[in-house]
């Protein structure tokens, strides 16, 4: 007889759940350190139990996943997300999906472990959402590459160990044909990394300078000429790293808004306002229950234009949630009780952080961020609606004869 979805998703369940329970009883969580818990969950299959058997996967559903998660929070196990939310979210579906054996095995476990810290440098001043039209070039020079431009909004290069970096490898191509993709090693001579200060008053993002950098060529992802490709990996898993996580019902940015309503003055809890509280309420659980649907039909590879719709729809939301949380605070949302010295983060605060009225200034960032919403309405109409493309008049031309500002 057929096995049903349901019953192989029990299956999957339980045997997750062992593996855990194995897991904690050799780890104990309190008493192991962060480095080798996470190494120790990656060789059992618990990192993305979706990706395949050693390399931190066991080849199962990602609906899996959800239960690897809550039981390791649930037993306080150490995770470093945040550290490392490029790596995490990009990275290693990139190295997967385009990397060779050998790459897979350098790069995937100390990724997860965050030894080794993931940056991404697409975007550069004169090219961020024509990401395609960028200018940085890296020449072939025997087995290596020598890469000179300027990348720009580098979240946590500062604290980056490899930077997924598409360069120009032919200008006499069209855009997005003459690129090529590669993992640079951000400590090489050559590599130059400056902070870009945003008004929270933290640095995490830089710009990033590249002098005559040689990368080898076995650093290279993927085909010559196939950077773009790669890059489509890497954008799709950034929205719906993004936009795309299903947290409980009433979690997440709601829960502030909710939290600071229950705790406000009586003369503030207005009839209009509270009809504002609950068209988000009503707003957060659609965009919860439209992320669980896109995940289910996901399933398994790189992410279709669901992961942009959910960007698009997180982003605005955010930016709505967060403002109403400083409206409902009056005056005090005005005081957001920082010194204006540089701080230099070590983990990017997109997902908000302790105070607010930090958060509601960093959320305004996540419409820009991951590719704007103007770019994810285009390929929510070009690509779910089908409604007709945007003129593209440079797409079949040389790189070298597109006018440049
Ligand atoms: C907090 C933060 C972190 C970031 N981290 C990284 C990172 O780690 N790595 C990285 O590579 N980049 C990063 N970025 C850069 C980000 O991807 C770009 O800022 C973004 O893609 C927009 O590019 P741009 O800033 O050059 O704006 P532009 O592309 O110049 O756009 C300017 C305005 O024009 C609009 N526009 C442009 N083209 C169109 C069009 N075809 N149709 C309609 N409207 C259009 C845009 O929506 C925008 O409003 C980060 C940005 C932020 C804010």
């Amino acid at each position: 007889m057929e096995r049903t979805d349901a019953g192989q998703a029990r299956d999957q369940h339980r045997m997750v759940v062992q593996r855990v329970e194995e897991l904690l009883a050799l780890h104990d969580p309190a008493a192991t350190p962060a480095v080798e818990f996470l190494g120790a969950r990656f060789d059992a299959g618990l990192a993305w139990v979706y990706f395949p058997e050693g390399h931190g996967g066991l080849d199962l559903a990602p609906e899996a996943q959800g239960v690897v998660e809550r039981e390791l929070a649930r037993a306080g196990a150490p995770n470093e997300y945040e550290r490392n939310v490029i790596g995490y979210g990009m990275g290693a579906p990139t190295v997967l999906a385009h990397g060779t054996e050998e790459q897979r095995r350098r790069y995937l476990r100390p990724l997860f472990t965050c030894e080794e810290i993931w940056c991404q440098l697409f975007s550069e001043p004169g090219a961020g959402s024509d990401v395609a039209g960028l200018a940085t070039r890296a020449e072939r020079d025997g087995d290596q590459w020598v890469v000179n431009g300027q990348k720009v909004w580098t979240t946590l290069a500062h604290t980056a160990r490899w930077g997924m970096l598409v360069a120009r490898t032919d200008s006499n191509a069209p855009k997005h044909q003459g690129l090529t993709y590669f993992v640079l090693d951000m400590h090489a001579p050559g590599v130059e990394v400056r902070p870009l200060r945003q008004m929270t008053g933290d640095a995490e993002f830089n710009e990033v300078f590249m002098t005559d950098v040689r990368i080898p060529d076995s650093q290279r992802l993927d085909a010559v000429g196939a950077g773009w490709r790669v890059a489509m990996t890497t954008l799709m898993n950034e929205r719906v790293a993004i936009g795309g996580g299903v947290s409980r019902r009433g979690s997440g940015p709601i829960a502030e808004v909710l939290d600071i309503w229950q705790k406000a003055a009586p003369h503030v809890r207005t009839p209009v306002r509270r009809d504002r509280v609950v068209s988000m309420w009503v707003a957060s659980e659609v965009a919860r229950l439209t992320n669980m649907r896109a995940r289910e039909m996901r399933k398994a590879g790189t992410p279709g234009p669901e992961g942009s719709v959910a960007k698009l729809a997180g982003a605005e939301l955010n930016k709505e949630v967060y403002e109403l949380c400083v409206d409902l605070l009056g005056m005090e949302g005005t005081l957001f009780s920082t010194h204006y010295e540089m701080r230099r983060p070590d983990r990017s605060a997109f997902a908000g952080g302790d105070d607010v009225r930090h958060t509601f200034l960093r959320s305004r960032a996540n419409s820009i961020e991951g590719g704007t919403s103007e770019i994810m309405r285009n390929i929510l109409g070009e690509r779910v609606l089908g409604l007709p493309g945007e003129p593209r008049a440079d797409k079949d031309v040389p790189w070298v004869d597109v006018p440049r500002s």
